[in-house]
Formats: C-alpha cells, sequence, structure tokens
C-alpha cells in the first residue's frame, strides 16, 4: 500500500534496524521501544487489521511463529518475553498493517494496562 508505514519500511523507503527479513516475513526493532528488547514482526503482505481473512492464513501465521520463535532465540529472550497484538481504538492499534510486538529483557507486569 502507498503510504502505510510498515509497508515503507518493507520497501526500504524508511529506514529501520531490520532484524529478519524473507519473502513473507520481516522484523525490525520498534522506534519507540516499550522494553530493552521491542522489535515488531510483520508479513511483507499489508493486512490491515487482525480481522481480515488473510490475518488467518494458517500459513502465513506460522511463518511469523516461526520468526518469532528465531528471533526470541537470536535475541537471548529464552527466559522470557511476551507477544502482543494490538487491534482497534481500544487495543491501541496504531499502525494499520499487522504486526506482533515482541518484548523482552525485562520483567513485565500483569494484567497489562
Ligand atoms: P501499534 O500501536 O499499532 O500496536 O504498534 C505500532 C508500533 O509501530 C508502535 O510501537 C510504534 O512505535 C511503531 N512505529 C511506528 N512508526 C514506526 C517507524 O517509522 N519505524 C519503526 N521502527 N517503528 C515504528
Ligand atoms: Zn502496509
Amino acid at each position: 500500500m502507498e503510504n502505510c508505514i510498515f509497508c515503507k519500511i518493507a520497501r526500504g523507503e524508511i529506514p529501520s534496524t531490520i532484524v529478519y527479513r524473507d519473502e513473507n516475513v520481516f522484523a525490525f526493532r520498534d522506534i519507540s521501544p516499550q522494553a530493552p528488547s521491542h522489535i515488531l514482526v510483520v508479513p511483507v503482505k499489508h493486512i490491515p487489521d487482525l480481522l481480515e481473512d488473510e490475518a488467518a492464513n494458517g500459513n502465513l501465521l506460522e511463518k511469523i511463529f516461526k520468526t518469532i520463535q528465531k528471533i526470541a532465540k537470536s535475541e537471548g529472550l529464552q527466559n522470557g518475553f511476551r507477544i502482543v497484538a494490538n487491534h482497534g481504538d481500544d487495543g491501541g492499534q496504531s499502525v494499520q498493517h499487522i504486526h506482533f510486538h515482541i518484548l523482552g529483557k525485562r520483567r513485565m507486569v500483569w494484567p497489562p494496562g
């Protein structure tokens, strides 16, 4: 999508610290980290939110979660981390291109805010 921030990052039009990428999935460090390790895992395909049919594509979700596993290991998060996917206004979604936050290297609180 033309004006989507994450599509621009995927195309290299906005700089980012990429930690992983292949033809389906990429991951980069959040510009406003909420934990010492804060990485966004994003499908290359523009899917606006988690209620789109494509967001529940099993093949894509497998790729996303394999990427999460790789990053958790390469970042040294075996001791614990949190995955967050925000949806809609109440969920605090600010970018309309689905993404999974990986937060780690600090103690998480429950329930989340
Ligand atoms: P959401 O609020 O939609 O769950 O998450 C969007 C995330 O994208 C936020 O944590 C925000 O800091 C991050 N973000 C927004 N714009 C950029 C950007 O240009 N570069 C990077 N690296 N992260 C961004
Ligand atoms: Zn997009």
